[in-house]
């Protein structure tokens, strides 16, 4: 298929085809090589675009090509069994339940029979289911940013060994007045520095505020509009 180039691992190829698509929506064709090739990337998207696959795509396929990582390269249940913590490689930040609930069932579409394990978390629901999903493995976590800075501050979930920080929508997170939430986990003691994490923010819309969280969260990013 067109997913191939540049090569998308075998595994999620097969989910890929499994979920019927045949070839790359634009933003997906041109954010997955972008993505691939180790760059941040400011992309201008709306919903319906397949900007979801936009990243979903290339984070899982190097996941699938490096394995496991995280403290002492354990699967993510067996580091929780340690830990009583979470440390996810990936984080994807939308602003509502019905966002984040969209994304973390694609995530698990792409992941099937991988060891990725995806995991949701968003207010107004009972924080205790959450807390036993993510205990069943937690690598690629989707939440909105209050329930997220809850957790963090339960002490359950580590952002430490985040390689991936995806921002979607972030006109709306910051519409919805997310920014200071968003603020404390991104610039967190607890996340890698900018240099340290590969960023990539969707937003449907490009106004000042977007710009400066560009400047502050991303480094020598690629500005894609489609
Ligand atoms: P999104 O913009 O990510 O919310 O995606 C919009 C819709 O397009 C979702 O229902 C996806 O399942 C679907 N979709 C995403 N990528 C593709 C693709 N490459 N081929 C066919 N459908 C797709």
């Amino acid at each position: 298929t067109a997913f191939t180039s540049p090569p998308i691992e075998e595994l999620l190829l097969s989910n890929i085809e499994l979920a019927g698509y045949t070839r790359p929506t634009p933003v997906q064709k041109y954010s997955i090589p972008i993505v691939v090739g180790g760059r941040d990337l400011m992309a201008c998207a709306q919903t319906g675009s397949g900007k979801t696959g936009g990243f979903l795509f290339p984070i899982l396929s190097q996941a699938y090509t490096q394995g496991p990582a995280g403290p002492q390269q354990e699967t993510s249940v067996n580091n929780f069994v340690r830990t009583r913590k979470a440390f996810p490689t990936s984080l994807i930040l939308a602003p509502t339940r019905e966002l984040v609930s969209q994304i973390y069932d694609e995530a698990r579409k792409f992941a099937y029979r991988s060891w990725v394990r995806p995991c949701v978390v968003y207010g107004g629901a009972d924080i205790g289911s959450q807390l036993r999903l993510i205990e069943r493995g937690c690598d690629l976590l989707v939440a909105t940013p209050g329930r997220l800075v809850d957790l963090l501050e339960r002490g359950r979930i580590s952002l430490s060994s985040i390689k991936f920080l995806i921002l979607d929508e972030a006109d709306r997170m910051l519409d919805m007045g997310f920014e200071p939430q968003i603020r404390r986990i991104v610039e967190g003691e607890d996340m890698p520095t900018v240099k340290d994490r590969q960023t990539l923010m969707f937003s449907a819309t490009f106004p000042r505020d977007i710009q400066m969280l560009a400047r502050d969260f991303l480094k020598d990013y690629i500005f894609l509009s489609v």
